[in-house]
């Protein structure tokens, strides 16, 4: 029997547990590799089990080395939770089970796709007709975009890189920020474009591109040219000077792309707009859903100006592929895979049910929860801010009260801090120091929740200096 309903009982009963303690169990994982080794481990069982006692095992073997990275008070990385809208949008994408490749796989989860994507755009106010890709993540979106731009960029040279490929090609000038994020350079090196090639653009004291210095590395290209921007810096959440890029990119020529996997959003928030002014001029955005939107792994976006740069980069064809007709949209012309999950699902669910102002006040709420932390942290002696919070990013560094060194101390505060479990916060190096890095990502995050984390990171320090002293 398909429907194992006592089954998909208890794995809601699981699942409420999880969520009705997530809020306030530890938020970092509580075990150690070993341990999950010898919960989870050994041979290959020879005979089968039933899969309510497999779920359940699992779910007991797995807890405690499960993070809290949905909750309220997990700030590391960029990480945002799941929006009540997306996980359950998300399980019956599961349920559904569809194969979301080609309109004639799925009508739904086709059209769901291109009403989410007219939504995004509209939301972000990017052009209406751009194309746009549903991927696994701001990695891929970024692959996806910067291929659409290499076959923009070699078409206009008179180059078709789709068939021909690189061999021979004339050279494709790659420049990028000096903080671009690494993925940017996976996805170049993936694209046979190569990492060491590229061109960087030095940054100011936030981590923004230099726009004026932007204009002499592109002297220095003569033919076709890719410029890959950002749209929050993962440490200092800046935005590169998009007004000025535009202006320089267009009278160069070169294709545009905005690596925005969080910064993004702040387009759809009135309050934060100005950041973004200009970007809606670029050729091509990556950002992903799965951070800012809150929408449960793995969900990423890539938006492309030009549709048929982006569809000649990705579509794949083959005599027994029932394409769609004429009007029907086949997810596979905008995506590098083939088969795959029904992602529109979730974002469709989680725009529709924030609406536009639900979105905007998301994304605004965390900023000023961003602003807040800042706030009660400066407020200690020794804790000096380094970022200018302009989005949800904030940047922490400790001086611990004697001379020692303020990077060994405030690794030492950092990792106090996980060893606690109030939150979970981690660390990053910014223009040589290290520094805690506060990422406020999650719809349900609250005043409480920063007012508590926040006592919790001063009393590490407080705890670390004494056990210094
Ligand atoms: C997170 C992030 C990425 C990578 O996104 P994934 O979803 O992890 O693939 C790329 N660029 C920036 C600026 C990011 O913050």
């Amino acid at each position: 029997m398909i429907l194992d309903e006592r089954l998909l009982r208890q794995t809601l009963d699981l699942a409420a547990a999880y969520l009705r303690q997530l809020t306030e169990r530890p938020v970092g994982a509580q075990t150690t590799v070993d341990a999950l080794r010898a919960a989870l481990g050994g041979p290959l069982p020879d005979e089968g089990a039933n899969p309510a006692r497999v779920i359940d095992d699992l779910a007991r073997a797995a807890d405690r080395g499960l993070v809290a990275s949905a909750g309220p008070r997990y700030f590391g990385f960029v990480i945002g939770g799941s929006h009540p809208a997306a996980l359950a949008a998300d399980w019956l994408t599961s349920t559904w089970d569809q194969n979301a490749g080609l309109y004639v796989s799925s009508p739904a989860a086709a059209v769901v796709e291109e009403v989410a994507a007219s939504w995004l755009l509209d939301l972000l106010g990017l052009p209406p007709d751009a194309s746009v890709g549903f991927v696994t993540g701001a990695t891929m979106a970024n692959f996806t975009c910067l291929a659409a731009a290499r076959h923009g960029v070699l078409r206009h040279a008179g180059w078709d890189v789709e068939a021909d490929g690189l061999q021979g090609a004339p050279r494709v000038y790659v420049v990028a920020g000096e903080e671009a994020h690494v993925t940017i350079f996976a996805a170049l090196r993936l694209l046979g474009l190569g990492s060491r090639n590229v061109l960087r653009v030095p940054a100011d004291g936030q981590g923004r591109m230099r726009a004026g210095r932007l204009a002499s590395v592109l002297a220095e290209c003569p033919g076709p040219t890719i410029i890959c921007a950002q749209a929050g810096n993962v440490n200092t959440g800046a935005f590169d000077p998009f007004k000025e890029i535009t202006t320089i990119t267009h009278d160069h020529g070169a294709w545009l792309h905005v690596d925005g996997a969080f910064g993004l959003w702040a387009a759809a928030a009135l309050a934060l707009r100005d950041h973004a002014a200009g970007i809606e001029l670029a050729h091509s955005w990556s950002m992903d859903a799965h951070k800012w939107l809150n929408v449960p792994y793995d969900s990423g976006i890539a938006i492309v100006r030009d549709s048929e740069a982006h569809r000649a980069a990705m579509s794949a064809t083959a005599a027994y592929l029932v394409q769609a007709a004429g009007q029907e949209r086949d997810s596979f012309d905008w995506v590098p895979e083939f088969s795959r999950r029904a992602r529109g699902f979730a974002i469709y669910a989680t725009l529709r049910s924030l609406g536009r102002r639900g979105a905007a006040a998301l994304i605004e709420r965390c900023c000023g929860l961003a602003r807040l932390m800042a706030e009660r942290l400066q407020t200690a002696p020794g804790v000096k801010i380094l970022n200018d919070v302009v989005l949800n990013q904030v940047l922490v560094r400790f001086h611990p009260p004697r001379g020692d060194s303020a990077d060994a101390f405030t690794n030492a505060v950092i990792a106090r801090v996980q060893r606690d479990g109030t939150c979970w916060l981690g660390g990053t190096v910014w223009h040589g120091m290290a520094a805690m890095r506060i990422s406020v990502s999650n719809w349900a995050t609250t005043e409480d929740d920063i007012e508590r984390s926040a006592v919790a990171i001063l009393k590490a320090a407080q705890e670390e200096a004494e056990s210094e002293a």
